[in-house]
């Protein structure tokens, strides 16, 4: 089975895919860390993630994988894991250009492809339903009001501990998701297939209860 779910950033696309996948049994795959682990990675290893050339002309020296530890996935760069390295602030907008990139975005296809192929997946991204799985089972848009997805996005961090302003948060948002839409290359959009899910002024249980019933209903 393979569902996919799409959205804005802080639409709520990472807990309720992991959720519903937890539910379903099946494997929960974040196709965004992919993105923002070559975007850390860039930075740590001095390639300017601003400057194609030099992200595109790296890109066969990096063999990124993902693994499953008790169904948690990791990302591994090299044979680092960099999974805790790629959820900070300064990594969502390395993210956001790198995988502006037509050469990114061709580099990662084929592992998220074949994790698909191997496995019963909630897959979250941008680009899933239109451009990974084109005949994903299912296709899910998950949106939300930006300031209430700026909201969400500010409380995650600060339980994490970061050190972070609301008007910074949400201008942040705007600024990602407007390149993330605008790109040329795979643009943030909902598939012609897909279901628009509005989870403004939702508790994540009442999220969760939509998406769900979606699934079933096209499953
Ligand atoms: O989902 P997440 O916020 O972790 O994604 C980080 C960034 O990676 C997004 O802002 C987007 O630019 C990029 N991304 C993408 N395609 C995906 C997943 C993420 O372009 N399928």
């Amino acid at each position: 089975m393979q569902i996919a779910i799409d959205g804005p950033v802080g639409a709520g696309k990472s807990t309720i895919a992991k959720e519903c996948a937890r539910r379903l049994g099946i494997v929960y795959m974040d196709t965004g860390a992919l993105y923002r682990a070559v975007g850390v990675w860039c930075s740590e290893n001095s390639i300017d993630a601003y400057n194609e050339e030099a992200v595109t002309s790296v890109l066969p020296k990096i063999s990124p994988e993902i693994k499953l530890f008790d169904g948690v996935q990791r990302v591994i760069i090299n044979g680092d894991d960099i999974t805790d390295r790629i959820r900070t602030p300064e990594a969502s907008m390395l993210a956001s250009k790198v995988s502006s990139y037509g050469s990114v975005r061709a580099f990662l296809l084929d592992l998220q492809r074949d994790f698909a192929a191997k496995n019963s997946v909630v897959m979250d991204g941008r680009d899933i339903g239109t451009v990974i799985l084109p005949n994903a089972d299912v296709k899910i848009f998950l949106s939300a009001d930006s300031k209430e997805r700026a909201r969400r996005r500010y409380e995650e961090l600060l339980n994490k501990g970061a050190d972070v302003k609301f008007d910074d948060v949400l201008a942040d948002l705007e600024k990602r998701d407007a390149a993330d839409s605008s790109r040329a290359c795979a643009p943030l959009k909902q598939a012609d297939d897909a279901i628009l899910a509005d989870t403004t002024g939702n508790t994540f249980e009442q999220s969760v209860e939509l998406i769900m019933s979606i699934i079933q209903n096209k499953t």
